[in-house]
C-alpha cells in the first residue's frame, strides 16, 4: 500500500520536473538569445557613438579660422603643443592625423611612422582629402583597421568656421579597441565584449579566462547568431563594417546565465521538497486508509471467505471506523443477499447434483457418476484404485421365471448386500441394467479379492434374495482390475475387470477373478466351447423343464434337486468344472422319464414290480438320452448312476460306496430329499425333520453316510433352521 501511494506522489513529480526542465530550458533560452543579441546590437551602438564624438572632436577642431590658418603656414610647432603633445593625454586619443591638402602630416600621434601614408589608403579618408563630401552629411567616422590594430576614428576636413572652403586638409582623432578600452566599456556598461577580426580577438580582462574555450567555439559556430558558452554563459554576435562598409569581423558579447541555472536549482531544490513532503505524506495517508479501509476490508473479507468454509448460510458483520461502516452498510446488505441466494442455490444445487448422481432404483451411484468420480480421484492423486465389476449370473432367466418385479427386488437387494458386504472401503455404483461396480480407493486387486468373495458368499448366502428366486439360486460374478497396472483410462480399466468378469463366468459364474493379461488369450480360445457350453445349460434347462411338465406331483422337480445338489458341491468345495458337471447332470438326472408313459409316471396309486421296472429303465434311458446331449462322461455318469445305493443294491450297473460316481451320489440324495418333501398321490410329503430323519436311517446303505450328514448340514443352513 505504501509503495503504491509513494508511485503515486512519485510518477506525477517527475512528469513535472521533466517538463519544468523542457518548458524552463526552451523559454529561457529564447529570452536570453533575445537579451543578448539586444545587448551585443547595444555594444555595437557604443562604438557607434564612440565614433560620432571622435568625429565631432574632429570637427570642432578642424573647422576653425585658427586651425585653417596654422595649416597653411604649417605652424608645425603650434599643432604639437596643441595636438599630439595636449589631446592623447586630455581626451584618451590613442591616434592623431592632421594632414595639408598635399597629403604632409604637419602633426601626428601613434603613427607608426611619421610619413605613413597607410591611413589615407581609404575611399572615405581620400574623399574628405579630396574635397568630394557631403557637407550636409556627417563626415566619416567608424572603425578602421591600421597598422594590425582596431581603431575607431572620426574625420573632419579643415575648413573655416563658417565651414567655408576650400578644405585645406584632414584631420584625424581615433581610440585603439584594446582590452583597456573593452573593460572601460564593460566598466560603465557591463558588457563583456570581444572583436575578432583577422584571426585576432580582442577582449576585456574578465572574458579573458574562457578565452581558449571561446576561440574554439567561434571556430565551430562561425553563423551562429547565438551560442552557449561553458554552461554559465551565453554569448551573441554581430558582423562588424569598417568605414568603407567592409566586413572586417565580429563583436561579441557574452552573458552570465545566473538567472536561468539559478531557476533551474531552485525548481530542482523546490521538487525535492515536494517530493519528500509528498513521500511523508504518502506514508501518512497509507497509514490512514490501511486503518480506515484496509484492515477493515480484510475483516469483511474473512467474512466472505466463511461462505467457501462453512456450507451454512451466515450473515455477514463488519467492524471498523464508523465512516467505513457508513459507507459499507449497503455493500454488506447486498453481499448478505447475495450469500443468502448462492447458499439456496448451492442446496438446490447439491440435491440436483445428488439425484443426478444416484440411481433411482437401487439408491446407489450411477454410471455417469462412476466416471466423474474415478477422474476426480486420479486428478486429486490418488495412487492406486481396484475396480470389481460384479455382474448377476442367468439373471435373465431370472427375470424370465419370476417376472421383472421380483427381478428389481432382487437387484435392490443385491445393491445393499454389496453395501453391506464392501463397509467403508469403497464406493459402489449400479453400472449397468443388473451390473454393479465398486471402486476401492488405493487398495490392490489382491486386497480386493476378499472382499469380492464376502460379496459372492453373503449373495449365496442371503436368505431374502434366495427366497424372492425362489428354488432358482442367484449367484454373482466378478472381475477385478487394477489402476495404474492394468490401465490408467476409467473407460478401458472397466472393460478389462469385465473381461474378468467373463472369465468367470465362462469358468462356471458364481466365482472371482482378478484380471490378467493371460485370461484374454484364453476367452477368445474358450469362446467357441462357452458358447456352446451355454446352450447345453439353456437346452438341460428346458428338458429339465420338460421332464417336470410330465410329473405333474414333484412340478419342479430337476430344478430343485439341481439347487440342492449345488448346495452340497459348494460346500464339499467342488472345482468349478465338477460344479458344471454336477448342474448339467442334476438338471438332466431324469431326462430317461421322457419315454416313460405318463400314466405310470402319474399313478395315484402304488407301483406294481412291473411298473416298478418299468420306471427303474429310466436310467438307462437318461443314460442313451444323455450321450447324444453332452460329450462329457461325468455328466452321463452322473444320469446313468444316480439310483445306485452305497450298499451295492441299485440300480442299473449295482454299484457300491465310492465305486459310485460322486456327481451320482449327491444327485442321488438331494433326489430323494426332494421326493420325500414332496407329496405324492399316495403319501403327505414329509416334513423337513422327517426327511432328514430318512436320510440318516438309510445311510451307510443306501446314501453316502458321509455325504448324508454334510447334505443336512446345508440343507439346514439354508433353509434357516
Ligand atoms: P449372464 O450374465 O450370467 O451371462 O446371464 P444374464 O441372464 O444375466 O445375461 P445378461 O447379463 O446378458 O442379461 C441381463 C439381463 O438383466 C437382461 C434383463 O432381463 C435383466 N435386466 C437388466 N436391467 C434390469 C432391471 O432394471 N430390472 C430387471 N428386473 N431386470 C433387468
Ligand atoms: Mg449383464
Ligand atoms: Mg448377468
Amino acid at each position: 500500500m505504501g509503495i503504491y501511494m509513494l508511485l503515486v506522489a512519485i510518477v506525477p513529480l517527475s512528469i513535472y520536473l521533466i517538463l519544468n526542465n523542457i518548458v524552463v530550458s526552451k523559454y529561457f533560452l529564447k529570452v536570453e538569445q533575445e537579451s543578448v543579441i539586444s545587448k551585443v546590437e547595444n555594444a555595437n551602438k557604443i562604438f557607434r557613438s564612440e565614433a560620432l564624438n571622435l568625429q565631432e572632436l574632429a570637427e570642432d577642431n578642424g573647422i576653425w579660422d585658427d586651425f585653417y590658418k596654422k595649416i597653411e603656414e604649417k605652424d608645425i610647432e603650434w599643432f604639437k603643443e596643441n595636438y599630439s603633445e595636449w589631446v592623447p593625454d586630455n581626451f584618451s586619443i590613442d591616434l592623431i592625423v592632421i594632414a595639408n591638402k598635399n597629403r604632409e602630416i604637419i602633426d601626428q600621434y601613434g603613427l607608426k611612422y611619421t610619413n605613413d601614408t597607410e591611413l589615407f589608403d581609404d575611399d572615405k579618408i581620400n574623399a574628405v582629402l579630396s574635397g568630394k563630401y557631403d557637407k550636409k552629411k556627417n563626415y566619416p567616422s567608424g572603425i578602421k583597421i591600421y597598422n594590425g590594430n582596431l581603431y575607431i576614428i572620426g574625420i573632419s576636413p579643415i575648413l573655416l568656421s563658417d565651414y567655408e572652403g576650400p578644405s585645406r586638409g584632414i584631420i584625424i582623432f581615433g581610440k585603439e579597441v584594446n582590452t583597456e578600452f573593452l573593460q572601460n566599456i564593460k566598466d560603465k556598461f557591463g558588457y563583456d565584449i570581444l572583436f575578432s577580426y583577422r584571426n585576432k580577438l580582442v577582449m576585456n580582462m574578465d572574458i579573458s579566462k574562457e578565452i581558449k574555450e571561446l576561440s574554439d567555439i567561434i571556430k565551430e559556430v562561425k553563423n551562429q547568431e547565438t551560442f552557449e558558452l561553458g554552461k554559465s554563459k551565453i554569448v551573441g554576435s554581430i558582423s562588424i563594417k569598417d568605414l568603407s562598409d567592409e566586413n572586417i569581423g565580429k563583436l561579441y558579447i557574452a552573458e552570465s546565465r545566473y538567472i536561468f541555472l539559478h531557476t533551474l536549482g531552485l525548481i530542482h531544490r523546490n521538487a525535492f521538497f515536494i517530493f519528500i513532503l509528498s513521500c511523508i505524506l504518502s506514508l501518512i495517508l497509507s497509514a490512514k486508509l490501511k486503518n480506515i479501509i484496509l484492515n477493515p476490508m480484510k475483516g469483511l473479507e474473512n467474512e466472505i471467505s466463511k461462505i467457501r468454509e462453512n456450507n451454512s448460510s451466515i450473515r455477514f458483520k463488519i467492524n471498523g471506523p464508523n465512516e467505513f461502516i457508513k459507507f459499507s452498510s449497503s455493500i454488506v446488505e447486498s453481499l448478505n443477499q447475495m450469500n443468502h441466494i448462492i447458499y439456496r442455490y448451492k442446496k438446490e444445487n447439491k440435491n440436483l447434483r445428488l439425484i443426478s448422481n444416484t440411481d433411482g432404483l437401487t439408491s446407489l451411484y450411477n454410471h455417469r457418476y462412476f466416471y466423474e468420480c474415478f477422474n476426480e480421484k486420479i486428478n486429486s492423486g490418488l495412487k492406486s484404485i481396484t475396480v470389481l465389476f460384479c455382474d448377476i449370473d442367468k439373471f435373465k432367466l431370472i427375470n424370465d421365471i419370476h417376472g421383472h418385479i421380483v427381478g428389481d427386488m432382487i437387484l435392490k437387494e443385491i445393491g445393499n448386500i454389496i453395501k453391506e458386504s464392501v463397509e467403508e472401503n469403497g464406493l459402489i455404483f449400479r453400472y449397468g441394467g443388473e451390473e454393479f461396480v465398486v471402486m476401492m480407493d488405493n487398495y490392490t486387486a489382491e486386497k480386493s479379492f476378499d472382499i469380492a468373495e464376502n460379496i459372492r458368499i453373503n449373495i449365496i448366502k442371503s436368505k431374502q434374495i434366495q427366497k424372492y428366486s425362489g428354488d432358482l439360486p442367484v449367484t454373482i460374478s466378478i472381475g477385478l482390475s487394477s489402476y495404474p497396472n492394468d490401465s490408467v483410462d476409467a473407460k478401458d480399466l472397466i472393460e478389462k475387470a469385465d473381461k474378468a468378469m467373463y472369465f468367470a463366468k465362462q469358468n462356471g459364474r458364481n466365482q472371482c477373478c482378478i484380471y490378467k493379461e493371460e485370461i484374454e488369450k484364453i476367452i477368445m480360445q474358450n469362446c467357441t466351447e462357452f458358447a456352446k457350453k451355454e446352450i447345453l445349460i439353456d437346452s438341460a434347462f428346458a428338458i429339465s423343464a420338460a421332464i417336470d411338465a410330465k410329473d405333474v406331483y414333484t412340478g419342479k422337480h430337476s430344478e430343485l434337486v439341481t439347487r440342492y445338489s449345488l448346495l452340497l458341491a459348494e460346500e464339499l468345495e467342488l472345482s468349478v468344472q465338477d460344479k458344471y458337471a454336477l448342474r448339467i447332470g442334476a438338471l438332466l438326472h431324469d431326462c430317461g422319464k421322457i419315454g416313460i408313459p405318463d400314466n405310470i409316471i402319474n399313478k395315484p396309486t402304488r407301483l406294481t414290480d412291473e411298473e416298478f421296472n418299468i420306471i427303474k429303465n429310466h436310467t438307462m434311458l437318461g443314460h442313451n438320452i444323455a450321450k447324444h446331449i453332452v460329450k462329457n462322461p461325468v455328466i452321463i455318469a452322473c444320469v446313468r448312476n444316480h439310483h445306485e445305493r452305497w450298499d451295492g443294491e441299485g440300480y442299473p450297473d449295482g454299484l457300491s460306496d465310492k465305486f459310485i460316481p460322486i456327481h451320482a451320489r449327491i444327485v442321488c440324495i438331494a433326489d430323494a430329499y426332494h421326493a420325500m418333501i414332496s407329496d405324492r398321490p399316495y403319501r403327505k410329503s414329509l416334513s423337513q425333520y422327517e426327511a432328514f430323519e430318512q436320510l440318516r436311517k438309510n445311510k451307510g446303505t443306501q446314501f453316502d453316510p458321509y455325504l448324508v450328514e454334510l447334505f443336512i448340514k446345508t440343507v439346514k443352513e439354508d433353509s434357516g433352521v
